[in-house]
């Protein structure tokens, strides 16, 4: 049904790159055979998930939305879409995102947009667009993204869809490729908190592969966002960041509708106060010279031997030659403003200027964060400043497209989990609430965030 729905529905949203109606076919018949012979069966056993094309898929086109890995097939399944075949659930295909994930409106994919399908004028966020926007089309019931600064919370928002990003390195990276290691974490979407909450124990957990995994449990989830749907927040105390507070930029309407989000915390027996997190406005620079650093090392590998496009290789140039064509032919204009930026800002000279400055900035920004948990269970904000944008109005200033994270950014640096769900409309247009938690406390944000869907 679902393989049916996208063939209808997603030549106008847009929102797969790849469609891998054979291998969700072959998926779904072993989950038939395994329950005919009354295999025990786990609970999203059958169910249909679309992941974002950063993952690598063995055998399955897998392009970051980017032409330098054009026909690229993977020789393996990353982590995360290890386990989503092993729990038993279906992939759909490969989903659209901002090039290698460097964006926030899905406008940087080299294969085209995706469109919001709440106004098909309109951005559906990013950099995992695409996955946001197929579970708010209703073409996946659940999707996988990554968040490096905001990609899984800020296109949930606005697609009116609940997006989760869990502990840093608390969902494996191995196979995700990579833009900003010391950032980038896979998570999941869905139409409600509870089936965020599965889906997260089903990607979680250590994996010995990936350096920054985490070696310790998965925190109980499932459990806690059931236990927080009973609608009792009483005797837990949840914190408003002041200096957000005072944030130029953010629009009333968004404001207006995470402030009926707070007086709901309230209804819930929540005990609500302000919290001050002096560093936190320097999150947004602080992220735009530690990204670009990680990434112009991180893409460097794409040197037209390895993998996927190829320019110039005629036998008469030099390898030299030939990487410099293929980069120039084969990255987008902002993956390349990034490799510049971080390029620049790790050159003998200015690393300790930039690159180090921004790394103090970082550690101040996580003593905020523990200094704000030792007064409060969790924090929470508006996710994003604005509702989906038109097309094209944020592409000519790069720094009026970085906005869109200025909530979401500070969690990232520190690494605990931060989720959206929705909390009202604007002009029409979904609005989200982010829930933050200290690391490692994944069920503290799904039971606040459950509670108050
Ligand atoms: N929008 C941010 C950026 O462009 C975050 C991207 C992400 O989380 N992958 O870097």
């Amino acid at each position: 049904r679902y393989l049916d729905k996208i063939a209808a529905e997603d030549g106008d949203v847009h929102a797969f790159l790849h469609i891998d109606a054979d291998g969700a076919r072959a998926a779904a018949a072993a989950v038939d055979a395994a329950r005919a012979a009354g295999e025990e069966l786990g609970p999203l056993a059958g169910v249909p998930v679309a992941v974002k094309d950063v993952m690598a898929t063995k055998g399955v086109p897998t392009t970051a939305a980017s032409k330098i890995l054009e026909g690229w097939l993977p020789p393996y399944d990353a982590t995360v879409v290890e386990r989503l075949k092993a729990a038993g659930t279906v992939i759909l295909g490969k989903t659209n995102m901002d090039e290698f994930a460097m964006g926030s409106s899905t406008e940087y994919s080299a294969y085209g947009p995706t469109r919001n399908p709440w106004d098909l004028d309109r951005i559906p966020g990013g950099s995992s667009g695409g996955s946001a926007a197929a579970v708010a089309a209703g073409l996946a019931p659940l999707s996988i993204g990554t968040d490096t600064g905001g990609s899984i919370r800020q296109p949930g928002a606005v697609t009116g869809t609940v997006g989760s990003k869990p502990t840093y390195g608390g969902t494996s990276r191995y196979g995700l490729i990579a833009f900003s290691s010391s950032l980038d974490t896979p998570g999941p979407f869905a139409r409600n908190v509870l089936d965020a909450a599965l889906l997260h124990e089903v990607i979680a957990g250590h994996d010995r592969r990936d350096s920054t995994s985490i070696p310790q449990p998965v925190p109980p989830v499932v459990e806690a966002a059931r236990e927080g749907a009973r609608g009792d927040l009483s005797g837990m105390r949840i914190g408003v960041v002041r200096e957000f507070g005072t944030t130029e930029g953010a629009e009333p309407g968004v404001i207006a509708a995470y402030q009926s989000g707070v007086d709901a915390l309230v209804k819930l027996g929540a005990e609500v106060v302000e919290v001050s997190c002096p560093h936190f406005s320097y999150a947004l620079p602080a992220y735009y010279l530690i990204s670009p650093s990680e990434c112009s090392s991180n893409l460097a590998r794409f040197d037209g031997v390895r993998y996927g496009l190829r320019v110039g290789d005629d036998g008469q140039r030099s390898l030299e030659e030939v990487m410099a064509l293929t980069r120039e032919a084969g990255f987008g204009a902002e993956v390349k403003r990034r490799i510049i930026l971080g390029t620049y800002a790790l050159s003998s000279g200015y690393v300790d200027e930039y690159y180090g400055q921004a790394q103090k900035v970082r550690t101040l920004i996580n003593r905020d964060f523990t200094a704000a948990f030792e007064q409060v269970d969790a924090l929470v904000s508006p996710t994003t400043p604005f509702v989906a944008f038109p097309f094209g109005s944020r592409t000519g200033d790069p720094v009026q497209m970085y906005l869109a994270d200025l909530y979401t950014i500070p969690s990232n640096l520190y690494g605990g989990p931060a989720i959206s769900v929705p909390c009202g409309l604007s002009e029409g247009l979904p609005v989200g609430m982010q829930v933050m938690a200290p690391t490692m406390r994944d069920d503290v944000m799904y039971k606040v965030a459950a509670a108050f869907e």
